[in-house]
């Protein structure tokens, strides 16, 4: 039995809303994916359709997850073809990610502020007003890299 944990008030209210806004409902099976990607690590289709076993089918969660990927609700972080699925920055801190190619381990990088400068630099420069932006880094873990 998996243990879920709950969402904390504010990102609860703010799933509301942007299901309200786009005239949706907050339905139990909404709720419990974005329990289940709440405060966890970016996770994969199989891994989320292995924890929501017993309360959503699969169907209905890639149903779920296809709404909210196109209401902003989660993104894709990709790793190589493969993708696994994470809370968007409206919900957690903005942030980039490094990835392993081999193994899947992801490590969430969140001191970035030149990173951050950058990008902002760099968008002004092109006279473009910045929307949101995605920077990954992948290779291979330290564990990987003395396995290879
Ligand atoms: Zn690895
Ligand atoms: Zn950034």
């Amino acid at each position: 039995m998996v243990q879920f944990c709950y969402m904390a008030t504010e990102a609860n209210d703010l799933l509301q809303k942007i299901l309200k806004d786009n005239s949706y409902s907050l339905t139990k099976p909404r709720q419990l994916v974005c329990d289940l990607l709440y405060g966890r690590d970016p996770q994969s289709m199989r891994e989320l359709v292995s924890s929501a076993r017993g309360h959503i089918d699969r169907a209905s969660l890639y149903r779920t997850i296809a709404l909210f990927e196109k209401l902003g609700i989660v993104q894709r972080i990709y790793i190589g073809w493969k993708y696994k699925i994470e809370l968007s920055d409206i919900f957690t801190h903005h942030h980039h990610h490094i990835s392993c190619l081999k193994c899947g381990k992801i490590v969430a990088i969140t001191e970035e502020d030149k990173i951050e400068q950058l990008i902002a630099d760099l968008t002004a420069k092109h006279n473009f007003t910045a929307q949101n932006h995605q920077l990954e880094i992948r290779g291979l873990c330290p564990n990987c890299q003395s396995t290879s």
